[in-house]
């Protein structure tokens, strides 16, 4: 082994045996163990293909039969109105090009998630129209604009539920109205909004919702598109008639065991209020942080958002600098910015609101899991504010302003 990769490795262990704080849930969640319990029988004796007939296949089928009833429950819908997939990015997928076709016109927002947003751009180079509306600086869409943008042949409105970023809910109500009085269909990627809040198809009005395992503590690479009865998609892969034909490929049937425990939990804690106390550390996190620190501000504020959420402009420092110093004290957190051509790009979401380069660029995201304990966010009210202020000390614009009379 190379010397580099020998010093790599050892800084990794020595890291993983720190006492972490784990707030990037936005990102990507743990399993938790009673999701990978019910998955474990599906690796071993449970292991057959859900289309044979015989007892192996009928104890998988029933199995993700019972999956399906599960994340139904979860979001207000029929079961046979699930259709499983990889993730949310699939089904997202999946609704963009399934409903979409050459001289339609689809109606989305700036800071929709990239699975939206460039599953949209690859069909206006097939000549698709494409209108992305604007938001405000709180993030929130306006239901008149989208009311303004139809057009005889829109065919589709493409609106996230919550943003990954900033947690800010839209109103998908209001859209799941207008869409319904133009006869329009309407999708809502409801991804980071799944689990924490009380998702119901029929009060949004929507004809399809993408929902995504690693987002609610089942694992990553499997997911679930909602598509209303009635309305019909063109499928992405061709091949068997799994998923009633709407999704090609033998299913994933520990995936989505876990998918289905994971709603289940997650519809129980929300039936429990679970989604209050969350709320209730995510905003002791968030005033403790702006008690502390000067020239800092919660972006998206005012504005309604899902309970784990906060994200917060650090002015005069960079984000990645602060997201790598916390790292290394051992909180994970993440930045509002992308690596992208080699180049760190501030977010397309903090921009769309209005934020400049710079404080987009310094801007954290905290985003709480089941997981998360009160400690976590007393560490965190520790390490944050004294890790700004070191590097602060470094940054030549703060020195400026705090020079200055
Ligand atoms: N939509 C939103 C809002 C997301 O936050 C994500 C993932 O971050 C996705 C879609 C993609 O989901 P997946 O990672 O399951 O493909």
């Amino acid at each position: 082994m190379g010397t580099a990769l020998r010093l790599a490795q050892d800084r990794i262990e020595a890291g993983s045996r720190m006492h972490r704080i784990y707030l990037d849930n936005n990102a990507t969640t743990p399993v938790l163990p009673g999701v990978f319990d019910a998955m474990r029988p599906y690796f071993g004796e449970q292991f057959g293909n859900a289309s044979s007939i015989h007892h192996h296949g009928q104890q998988t089928r029933a199995a993700v039969e019972i999956a399906r009833d599960s994340v139904a429950a979860l979001i207000g819908c029929r079961a046979s109105e699930i259709v499983f997939t990889s993730g949310g990015t699939e089904a997202d997928n999946l609704v963009i090009a399934g409903l979409v076709k050459t001289g339609d016109h689809v109606i989305t927002s700036s800071i929709e998630h990239h699975a939206v947003l460039l599953a949209c751009k690859h069909l206006e180079e097939m000549g698709v129209a494409v209108t992305v509306l604007p938001v405000d600086g709180r993030s929130l869409l306006d239901p008149d604009d989208v009311r303004r943008a139809l057009r005889p042949n829109t065919k589709l409105i493409s609106v996230m539920m919550a943003n990954n970023e900033t947690g800010v809910l839209q109103p998908v109500e209001e859209i799941g109205r207008i869409a319904g009085a133009a006869g329009v269909c309407f999708h809502t990627d409801a991804v980071q909004a799944a689990g924490k809040v009380v998702i119901d198809v029929k009060r949004i009005g929507c004809h399809a919702l993408s929902i995504s395992g690693h987002k609610i503590h089942a694992p990553q690479g499997v997911g679930a598109l909602y598509v209303r009865k009635g309305t019909r998609i063109e499928p992405l892969f061709y091949g068997g008639r799994h998923e009633r034909s709407r999704r090609a490929g033998t299913e994933n049937v520990p995936g989505i065991v876990g998918l289905g425990k994971a709603a289940e939990i997650a519809k129980e804690g929300l039936d429990r209020g679970d989604d209050q106390k969350m709320a209730a550390m995510r905003d002791r996190l968030q005033r403790g942080i702006l008690a502390q620190v000067e020239e800092a501000g919660v972006n998206g504020e005012g504005a309604p958002r899902v309970p784990n959420t906060t994200n917060i402009h650090f002015d005069h420092i960079d984000g990645e600098a602060l997201v790598i110093a916390l790292d290394l004290k051992g909180l994970a957190v993440s930045t509002g910015a992308a690596c992208s051509s080699g180049a760190i790009e501030p977010s397309h979401v903090l921009t769309a609101m209005g934020l400049r380069t710079n404080q987009a660029r310094a801007s954290l995201r905290f985003s709480l899991g089941k997981q998360t304990v009160a400690e976590d966010i007393d560490v965190a009210l520790g390490l944050v504010p004294e890790t700004v202020a070191r590097l602060r000390e470094l940054s030549p614009s703060y020195r400026r302003v705090a020079l200055s009379p």
